[in-house]
């Protein structure tokens, strides 16, 4: 006997939850993909992703496949083999995106920043200023690592690559993080941002996103990895709907990702994030007042480090795997499973990680941390007294901030 026979809650980071008006305007019989409706509504899809990107100014392609499809598009499409890309780590995802490039014969210089801070910007300063000859072809790095919920500041990096006069592309992943936290493609002179469908859009996984912006752009350059279905060249200039997509469109994600992106901007895209702080501070304030020698804390020491998307909690002697498993089975909360940065290992029994990102409020955050905080106690993890009434007085007073932040 169990009480999770409510509905369950998926606590991982992506998919995140997805919302009814979104499946709702998924349930709808086959359109025509050769005009009509659905060519129409699409167009309005380039300049909402545009919108909240804010890449007006540049060009999306929107790629039927997931995070990693994104990935190799943009790598595919920017660089010869053998060209120098400076890549930083602090996590499974950046760590991803890098062997992902050396596999494809890009020569990766790899900057690590361990797992539980971003990668300082001064190393990225001195090692482009070293760079005279101006090799290094790009920066690439993701905003949030999912992995460590490690958060790198994307205007530290940029003004990194400025104060060494060095021309390299800014490369960002938003996967975990666009419609989750702020983000500025021109203001931050972010070159290539590549995101996904099923975090912060809200939208069942299989549509991915490569944002190009201006300096990016060479349609007369065909870089010697480009290959034909990754093409974005082709993409964008393709006069043949079904052609952006390579083939058939995806239909039902299209008009997914239309009433996604409605949500987002009927609750306004400052509000989004706003809400999206909010929700991460009050697990931050959680696992904090929980921690105590033996018990729960968080990876990333530093609140400025963190994302707003995704947390990661440290355990020991298994707590994290036991807690996951009791959480899951007595209450319907699904928390995320532990990855390890480092390669070798995969998953860890001492990390858990709370997905905040997308359609999320209070009740359902709050859920999951009293499911954590009963967990805790069923299972005689250490951990402090009044957690979730030292949440519940932050929130209340964020709340009553709000206007002011
Ligand atoms: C989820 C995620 C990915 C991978 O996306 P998939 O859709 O699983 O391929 C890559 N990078 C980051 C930062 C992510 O959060």
């Amino acid at each position: 006997m169990s009480l999770a026979s409510g509905r369950d809650h998926l606590a991982i980071p992506g998919p995140s939850v997805m919302p009814e008006r979104v499946l709702r305007a998924m349930h709808r019989a086959a359109p025509n993909i050769y005009g009509g409706e659905l060519v129409d509504m699409s167009d309005t899809l380039y300049a909402d992703l545009n919108r909240l990107a804010r890449n007006e100014e540049g060009e999306v392609v929107i790629y039927i496949g997931n995070g990693h499809a994104a990935w190799e598009a943009s790598l595919c499409n920017l660089f010869n083999r053998g060209d120098k890309v400076l890549g930083l780590i602090n996590g499974r995802f950046g760590l991803g995106w890098v062997d992902m490039a050396a596999s494809l014969g890009i020569d990766m210089l790899r900057l690590e920043g361990g797992s539980e801070e971003p990668v300082d910007p001064a190393r990225i300063e001195a090692l482009l200023r070293e760079d005279r000859a101006h090799d290094i072809k790009a920066v690439m790095t993701v905003q949030t690592d999912t992995s460590t919920s490690i958060d790198n500041d994307i205007q530290a990096i940029r003004r990194a690559i400025d104060a060494a006069d060095h021309p390299a592309l800014l490369l960002v992943d938003c996967i975990a993080t666009l419609g989750c936290q702020p983000f500025d493609m021109q203001g931050w002179g972010v070159d290539v941002m590549v995101a996904g469908c099923q975090k912060g859009l809200m939208t069942p996984p299989g549509i991915a996103f490569a944002f190009i912006g201006p300096k990016a752009w060479n349609p007369d350059v065909r870089p010697d990895l480009r290959t034909p279905y990754w093409d974005w060249v082709n993409r964008v200039t393709t006069p043949v709907f079904a052609m952006r997509f390579g083939g058939t469109p995806p239909t039902h994600h299209l008009y997914g990702l239309r009433a996604a992106l409605d949500m987002l901007f009927d609750e306004g895209i400052d509000n989004v994030w706003r809400r999206h702080r909010m929700l991460a501070e009050c697990v931050w304030c959680a696992v904090d007042a929980w921690q105590m020698e033996g018990g729960l804390r968080l990876q990333v020491p530093e609140p400025g480090h963190r994302s707003l998307a995704v947390t990661t909690v440290c355990s020991e002697n298994g707590a994290a795997t036991a807690l996951r498993e009791w959480c899951e089975t007595e209450t319907g909360v699904t928390l995320g499973v532990g990855l390890v940065a480092t390669p070798g290992t995969n998953t860890s029994d001492d990390l858990f990680r709370i997905g905040h990102m997308g359609h999320l409020n209070p009740p359902m955050l709050l859920g999951t941390l009293a499911s954590i905080d009963t967990g805790l106690k069923a299972l005689g993890i250490p951990h402090r007294e009044a957690a979730l009434e030292h949440t519940t007085q932050l929130l209340a007073r964020l709340i009553a901030e709000r206007g002011l932040r």
